[in-house]
């Protein structure tokens, strides 16, 4: 039913878990497409985004209700999505099939998405003047006093820090900004750095190839992946293709990165080495003002350079040129809730879109990358454009040597194999310094009774609490469910309870009885709650004030140590037989990018693995840094077993108290996806039984799922955009908790 109506109807968009846009009279106001608005829904106001301007409206239109209010955002041109991320936006949606509403909206940053004006303020820090005259000051002014003492002991405040003294410090910083005792600075968000250089490196010919290469065709869509082992010069590569793109007054390029937290050390380089263009970093360490600020930096062209995370890939730039895209195989690519987009796939996709080039750099591509870069046949594609660093850049850095310890032969005592305990030893003595990856944070992963084998389990999900002894805590790493340490079993009455197996914690108490007088560091989300410690830390390695690092993969990150030249690891056996089948591509990543560790600068470097299967083929591919043969072969098995990247999957879960209506819910869906096969897709997509995740229950709820499996994306999708708006129409939806996560990467 359509009417003819005398106002103009605005099509708006809104954060509700709805599949549709929602239409509203435009009443007094103008607005185009891509203003943000203030509309009445359900009793409550909501901000929305406009998404189309029409005179018709297939709603009666005397139900039709007004818009509120339309904002001034001049500061950004008005529109908060210009027409090309609409686009890319609108392809998400429909590609995860997630609101499009909701994806609009969760894009933007949290103050645009308030009801309340977005005002982005400047931010200053203070200074305390040099012939600054104290005295006058008056003696009652006691805040004032206190703001003076504070500058006097710290050279200069944020406003952060002010807000720490008091909250009326706004008002006693002007009238001593009056009284001309402090100046104040705006703050540009740039961090401390760490030591690095600003020289430009003579290029070997493998790097000037690659940049050479991706320079030749910067004018049209064009997929690279810059395959490069650890220090063989990537970074370097894109710097210097960044240093030729942006000589072009009007260019932006953005750049993505697994977590800049753990990186301090790129942001550092690029700033040092691109100091001429502006950068904004876009993460999750960022308070809410500074990521609208650097936000609206990048969409109003201002930002030349974006370092961001994943969400990063949804920065409006209006001059994007190209998209940089580092240690492309990292999983935190991938978002685990909400819209579960990739941000490789969406990088993808809005290069296409805007045909610009897209460089995907890795030590250890992802296998879909790597397929998309090698397979020839593969044609209806762009095919990726394979650039090759195989030597480590720095002359004389030679690789690390890696050899397994078969713990069969060399038993661990404490987690630690006598030859692994040695080799710490004599780097110690050299005073080179050693690091111990192991992928567990807290004491031991389990609490064990002798008396009966009971193991401690967390209530509410399939899982082994861990120990946390320092805090006497037991804790689930799954649900943050937490409790004391029993001092008894609760099954027997066995007093003698005992941590079982290793983690940070207690291989850092082992080190220190071997080691007294070694300098020790942890290094594990725990130790590494505050902002700074990771920083703090990483500059203390570079001083050689730490002999020894003990930590988990945030260590494995691109830091650079110098001195460093052992690298122990310790029980990764579990990964070996993991009943995920990604599981060997990520631990040959995680393993190769901790080897990478090792011998950076001039020292050679080793590598010990302790292990029980000293024969797996893993280790061998490892010990002769070998990924070529390693992914080929697993591209080989995946091919034979229908997996990724050789198929398509699509992963519809299920959760609820009571497993009955995950199982219901399942069957019903799965049913309803065979009714749809059209007799083509059959042929295409296979539908698998429901089945329960290897973590069956989770936070309490009982899970389950059903797996889709394709031979095309497009036949995947087919299927899908009929099936997924039935499912919403199942009674059985209503009841329990679901999701689709398309391109799943944890089953
Ligand atoms: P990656 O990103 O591949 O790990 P980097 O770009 O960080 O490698 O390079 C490793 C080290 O080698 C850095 O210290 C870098 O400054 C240096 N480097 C890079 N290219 C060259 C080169 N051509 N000659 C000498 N040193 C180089
Ligand atoms: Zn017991
Ligand atoms: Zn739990």
């Amino acid at each position: 039913m359509s009417r003819h109506i005398p106002q103009t109807i605005f099509n708006i968009a809104l954060d509700v878990p709805l599949n549709r846009t929602f239409d509203y009279l435009s009443g007094s106001f103008t607005a185009r497409v891509g203003n943000r608005v203030v509309v009445p829904f359900a009793g409550r106001h909501l901000v929305g985004v406009v998404v189309g301007l029409s005179e018709t409206s297939e709603y009666p239109i005397e139900k039709l209700k007004s818009v509120s209010h339309v904002f001034d955002d001049a500061a950004i041109g008005n529109v908060v999505f210009d027409s090309r991320m609409f686009k890319l936006l609108k392809f998400c949606a429909d590609y995860y099939h997630y609101p499009l509403g909701q994806a609009l909206i969760s894009a933007l940053p949290l103050r645009l998405r308030q009801i309340k004006p977005a005002v982005s303020r400047k931010q200053f820090s203070y200074q305390l003047l040099a012939n600054a005259d104290l005295t006058q000051i008056p003696a009652r002014k006691a805040l004032m006093q206190r703001i003076i003492a504070a500058l006097q002991a710290k050279s200069s405040l944020t406003e952060a820090e002010l807000a720490l003294i008091s909250s009326g410090w706004r008002k006693a910083i002007l009238e001593l900004k009056n009284l001309g005792l402090v100046s104040a600075q705006e703050v540009v968000a740039v961090k401390a750095s760490l030591p690095t250089s600003s020289i430009e490196p003579q290029l070997n010919d493998e790097q000037n190839q690659a940049i050479e290469s991706v320079l030749a065709l910067t004018h049209q869509f064009k997929p690279w992946l810059l395959y490069g082992i650890t220090g063989s010069g990537k970074t370097e590569v894109y710097i210097q293709i960044l240093q030729k793109i942006l000589s072009d007054k009007n260019a932006q390029v953005l750049v993505l990165v697994p977590e800049i937290n753990l990186t301090p050390q790129l942001e550092a380089r690029f700033r040092s080495r691109l100091s001429q263009y502006p950068l904004v970093t876009l993460h999750s360490n960022l308070n809410e003002s500074e990521r609208l600020q650097n936000w609206l930096a990048a969409s109003t062209g201002a930002a030349k350079i974006v370092i961001g995370t994943r969400l990063g890939v949804f920065t409006p730039m209006p001059h994007l040129k190209l998209i940089v895209m580092d240690e492309e195989h990292d999983s935190s690519y991938k978002q685990q809730d909400g819209m579960r987009y990739h941000a490789r796939d969406v990088a993808m996709v809005r290069a296409k879109q805007q045909n610009i080039p897209i460089v995907l750099g890795s030590a250890t591509p992802s296998l879909e990358t790597w397929f998309n870069a090698t397979s020839g046949h593969n044609t209806q594609k762009q095919q990726y454009g394979l650039l090759s660093l195989t030597q480590r850049a720095v002359e004389n850095a030679a690789l690390p040597n890696i050899f397994c310890i078969d713990t069969a032969k060399s038993p661990t005592e404490n987690g630690l194999s006598p030859l692994l305990v040695n080799a710490m030893r004599e780097c110690l003595s050299r005073r080179e310094q050693s690091l111990l990856f192991i992928n567990r944070r807290g004491y031991a992963p389990v609490l064990h009774c002798n008396a009966c084998q009971w193991v401690a389990p967390c209530m509410r999900c399939s899982a082994r609490m861990v120990v946390h002894l320092s805090q006497k805590r037991l804790k689930c790493h799954h649900c943050g469910h937490e409790q004391k340490i029993p001092i008894q079993c609760p099954s027997c009455g066995n007093a003698d309870l005992h941590p079982t197996g290793q983690a940070t914690q207690r291989l850092e108490q082992t080190l220190r009885s071997l080691f007294p007088a070694a300098r020790i560091a942890r290094v594990d989300r725990d130790s590494m709650r505050n902002k700074d410690a990771l920083n703090d830390l990483l500059s203390k390695v570079h001083d050689q004030e730490i002999d020894i690092l003990v930590g988990t993969q945030m260590l494995a990150k691109g830091h650079d140590f110098p001195h460093l030249t052992l690298v122990g690891v310790v029980d990764t056996d579990s990964a070996l037989y993991s009943p995920d089948f990604r599981a060997s591509e990520r631990l040959f990543a995680q393993l190769m990018q901790v080897s990478g560790r090792a011998g950076r600068a001039e020292k050679a470097g080793e590598v010990l693995i302790q292990t029980a299967f000293p024969q797996h083929a893993l280790f061998q591919a490892l010990r002769s840094q070998d990924y070529v043969s390693f992914a080929n072969e697993l591209l080989q098995e995946r091919s034979v077993m229908q997996f990724p990247p050789t198929s398509y999957f699509a992963l519809l879960r299920a959760e609820a108290n009571d497993f009955s209506q995950v199982q219901q819910f399942l069957s019903q869906a799965g049913n309803l996806a065979r009714t749809l096969l059209t007799n083509q897709l059959k042929h295409e997509v296979m539908i698998y039984d429901p089945v329960r995740p290897q973590m069956e229950r989770l936070k309490g709820l009982e899970r389950g799922q059903l797996l889709l499996q394709a031979n095309s994306r497009a036949a995947l999708q087919r299927l899908l955009k009929v099936w997924v708006p039935q499912l919403h129409e199942l009674p059985i939806a209503a009841k329990i908790r679901w999701s689709l996560d398309i391109d799943p990467l944890e089953f």
